[in-house]
């Protein structure tokens, strides 16, 4: 039988999770159907409820919901338990399991495929929202020089601070700055975790921020940023948009369910063009 599994989000009808994990399913000879689900903003529970009676195996959740996917999961992986937010859910008899594949996912797309290393490198996270509390584990992981995280609201930047400074290793400087103060700083890597480009809108930062080869890297996708424009002509050398990102999570997503890592770079080659 057809294994089952899909994305469910609100909106959802842009996701391209479907188009990236049929191609992985076929890459890899996996007998799997991934398909789109709208859920109702009042009733994730009740729309993962159905999917178990209906014999899924998984799915993966997208905006607004990995908060509640990580209250609903009965276990974690690590990385979902630190981050506090689960893209990823695996169904089984004992219960639902609850994984976050969106950090390990950035960090695969800057050091395999933009060829950048995160090891003592000076990094800048600009945003503190679900898709940043996700890549500070793996981020931190890497031992970067410094990581530093800054946020329009400061205080999420400096709470996530305070929850992961334990996870920091001695050798990196791991600190919450306000923008303004970020002012005659230089990074390798600046990352932008906000939703600012949805509307394009740009975050407010300062002017010099970008160390000479340094990476600009927006974790959105699909269209050039106010973010990205303005890391041009501050000199950044690469800009990255998040389409590699989007495509390496899936493909963690795709070993927690399946046990099989998926080749990633025909998929993103694909889906640019
Ligand atoms: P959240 O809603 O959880 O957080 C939004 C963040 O953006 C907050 O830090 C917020 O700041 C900030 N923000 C929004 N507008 C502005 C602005 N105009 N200026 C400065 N800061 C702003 O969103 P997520 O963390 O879930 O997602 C963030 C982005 O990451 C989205 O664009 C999403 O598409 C992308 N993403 C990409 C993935 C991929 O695979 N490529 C995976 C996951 C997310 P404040 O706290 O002050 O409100």
């Amino acid at each position: 039988m057809t294994d089952l599994y899909a994305v469910l989000g609100n909106p959802v009808a842009h996701s391209k999770s479907p188009l990236i994990h049929s191609e992985f399913a076929r890459q890899t000879g996996q007998d799997m159907d991934y398909g789109a689900i709208l859920a109702p903003l009042d009733g994730f529970a009740a729309t993962i409820g159905r999917l178990r009676m209906e014999g899924y195996r998984g799915c993966n959740v997208t905006v607004p919901f990995k908060f509640e996917a990580f209250s609903l999961s009965t276990s974690h992986t690590e990385r979902a338990e630190i981050a506090k937010t689960v893209n990823t859910l695996k169904f089984a008899e004992e219960g639902v399991f609850g994984d976050n594949t969106d950090g390990a996912g950035l960090v695969a797309d800057i050091r395999n495929n933009h060829h950048v290393a995160i090891s003592d490198k000076r990094i800048l996270l600009v945003g503190a929202g679900g898709a940043a509390w996700g890549a500070l584990f793996p981020l931190l992981a890497e031992m970067p020089e410094r990581l530093i995280i800054s946020n329009r609201t400061i205080a999420k930047a400096e709470e996530a601070v305070r929850v992961f400074s334990s996870r920091a290793r001695r050798k990196t400087e791991f600190a919450a700055r306000a923008f303004d103060a970020l002012a005659g700083e230089r990074f390798d890597i600046v990352i932008n975790a906000t939703s600012s480009g949805l509307k394009d809108e740009l975050p407010a930062l300062p002017q010099g921020l970008f160390a000479e080869g340094s990476l600009a890297y927006d974790m959105m996708y699909g269209k050039k940023t106010p973010f990205m424009t303005f890391a041009i002509e501050q000199g950044a050398e690469k800009i990255a948009d998040g389409l590699g990102m989007l495509v390496e999570q899936a493909a963690e997503s795709f070993f927690f369910w399946r046990g099989i890592r998926p080749e990633t770079r025909p998929v993103i080659e694909k889906l640019k063009s």
